[in-house]
């Protein structure tokens, strides 16, 4: 399952497989952001 996070409202939706109805269903906003895992950066050796 995805995550997003809503830009208006800053709460994080989660949508199912059907991208066609991407809106926040708080507060109606249609701008969604992927939400990032920041768990994911590399780290890298200082030598
Ligand atoms: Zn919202």
């Amino acid at each position: 399952m995805m995550g997003y996070y809503c830009l208006r409202c800053k709460r994080v939706v989660e949508l199912k497989s059907d991208y066609q109805g991407i809106r926040c269903p708080y507060c109606g906003y249609r701008a969604l952001k992927k939400e990032r895992s920041p768990v994911m950066v590399k780290k890298i050796k200082a030598i």
